[in-house]
């Protein structure tokens, strides 16, 4: 069984595992996992910025067939095409009952070893249901991106938009296009992304998925208000990560206007100005996904999404090979790949 583990910072390593999972307890389901990819905290982790002491599993984003599955595994059953959409509720904790049901539980005991593993199980119980299926028109590769869909979704939600809202998105990383892609969907006005990476803004431009601006330009704020409005924008979402960002977010958004934290933040904000919250009266909200988006059928919202937007986000995607996987992870973490999704064939 073939599996990319990180054994240190910085230190992958392929490995040829000879003792397969066998004896599956209650509600645990095992995947024969067919892609898996690469997200922003598992370069965290990789970079040492997140601590491997806490971590049980590797890889989170993945899609497969499952293989076997235990007794009450809320109704996946082998042979179907999933994908991880990491959604807990117990629908009983204070959490649950509060509309918090992203603060239900952690998954840190529900995944082994994780998706970057050609078979990882997962718990999928009724209050674990970390598992979704997959129509048979997604490929492997592209519902790999169900778990940050879901997240994006949540930032969508988050930013409470009215038709033709004017929005500017800071960091085009997944989260940032995928949310962009969604909230096109959802009826916004103009949707605008800044970002300083040059390799990531020359792929974007040749998939004309939205409509960019160079940040490292001195002008850029010229630029995206051209583009929007003269007032700001109504919503500015907030992807990068970097901390300083959120002060260009602040320049960027209109009075009155709403901005949406998606980012995680590893720095202290340093000597960031916040007057611009009472100056302009600001309203700022976080978005942590996954959350579990249901609709009245008990189907994943998310799922509907991605089959809708299907050939947008199939362009987000670059596909290695497992024995590629070191060459994935430095193209994710250069911009070189949007999203690098490594596939075990
Ligand atoms: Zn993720
Ligand atoms: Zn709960």
């Amino acid at each position: 069984m073939r599996r990319i583990a990180l054994i240190d910072y910085g230190k992958l390593e392929l490995q040829n595992i000879t003792d397969g999972i066998k004896k599956l307890q209650q509600g645990t389901v095992k995947v024969a996992v067919k892609a898996c990819s690469i997200c922003g905290s598992d370069i965290a982790l990789y970079r040492g910025q997140r601590s491997l002491k806490d971590e049980k599993y590797f890889g989170h984003e993945f899609s497969g067939i499952v293989t076997d599955a235990g007794s009450e595994a809320n109704g996946i059953k082998v042979g179907m095409r999933v994908a991880s959409e990491l959604c807990r509720t117990c629908g009983q904790c204070w959490n649950c009952l509060n509309g918090l049901k992203n603060y239900c539980k952690s998954m840190n005991d529900a995944l082994l070893p994780g998706g970057f593993c050609e078979e990882t199980l997962v718990l999928n119980t009724s209050e674990y249901s970390f598992l979704s299926p997959i129509p048979d028109t997604l490929d492997f590769e592209t519902a790999s991106l169900l778990e940050p869909t879901n997240c994006a979704f949540r930032i969508a939600h988050q930013a409470n938009i009215t038709p033709g809202a004017n929005i500017v998105i800071f960091g085009l990383g997944a989260m940032g296009i995928i949310s962009a892609l969604i909230l096109k969907s959802l009826g916004a006005g103009k949707v605008v992304g800044v970002d300083r990476s040059i390799k990531r803004l020359e792929k974007l431009r040749t998939l004309s998925l939205i409509d960019t601006v160079d940040g490292n330009n001195a002008d850029w704020l010229e630029q995206v208000q051209e583009m929007t409005s003269s007032k700001g924008a109504d919503i500015v979402i907030e992807a990068t990560g970097a901390t300083a960002v959120l002060g260009d977010a602040f320049k960027a958004v209109r009075p009155g206007g709403r901005i949406v934290v998606a980012s995680v933040y590893h720095a202290p904000a340093g000597d960031l100005t916040l007057l611009p919250i009472m100056r302009k009266e600001l309203t700022i909200v976080g978005a942590k996904g996954p959350y579990p988006h249901i609709n009245s059928a008990g189907k994943s919202i998310p799922v509907q999404i991605m089959a809708k937007l299907h050939s947008d986000l199939q362009k987000l995607v670059s596909v290695y090979d497992y024995k590629d996987a070191l060459h994935a992870f430095e193209d994710a973490m250069s911009g070189t790949a949007i999203k690098a999704v490594i596939r075990f064939n």
